[in-house]
């Protein structure tokens, strides 16, 4: 839900940012007198890159009061991926994509609101390594899992099968129940009712 979201919420900041861009452009051009890049043109710019970060931040910080506000309601602790591998390997690459920038922009700060968050509110909160959690059998922790049809993943060990995306929600719930030391009455693959 939350990749459907950022998505979004980066198309709606990445305009905001080519908008600063080609104004940016425009006016840089020899062409145009000095007197065209006054103050005003200026700060027009500024306002786009302001209004890019602020609808990040504003997602991020709408977000993380309602999984935050949701798990306090349910009982719940949260979970949350280390961001720092992804964080890094977004670093590593050195192209102007401007998008993955603002994905990684947005991750940070739902993480950091998640954390400010639940400490607020005295939710657990479990950060968990995500490395190898989208290839991993969520029930016998065998790594060979095969790819059956359209994003869904069997394993040959044990024969338990699922979506992509909800195995690796179901290791990371695994991971986090492990790091707070919870063993649920209906096993680490009890149904998940946390967002
Ligand atoms: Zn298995």
């Amino acid at each position: 839900m939350i990749n459907e979201e950022i998505d979004t919420v980066v198309d709606r900041a990445h305009r905001w940012k080519k908008l600063a861009e080609s104004l940016q452009k425009k006016y840089s051009s020899p062409k145009y007198p000095a007197w065209r890049r006054r103050r005003g043109i200026l700060n027009r710019i500024r306002s786009y890159h302001m209004k890019a970060r602020n609808t990040l931040e504003d997602w991020a910080r709408k977000s993380a009061l309602e999984i935050v506000g949701l798990a306090k309601k349910l009982g719940h602790a949260v979970a949350r991926e280390d961001l720092t591998g992804l964080i890094n390997t977004l670093r590593r690459i050195k192209n102007k994509d401007h998008r993955k920038k603002l994905i990684m922009m947005g991750y940070k700060r739902l993480g950091k609101w998640i954390d400010w968050n639940a400490k607020k509110q005295g939710v657990p909160l479990a950060i968990v390594n995500p490395s190898g959690t989208s290839s991993k059998c969520p029930k016998c922790d065998s790594k060979g899992l095969k790819e059956v049809d359209y994003r869904r993943l069997r394993c040959p060990r044990c024969g338990f099968e699922g979506d992509r995306d909800v195995i690796g929600k179901l290791n990371i719930r695994k991971r986090a129940l492990k790091k707070l030391r919870i063993n649920p009455p209906g096993g680490v693959l009890a149904p998940l009712t946390a967002p």
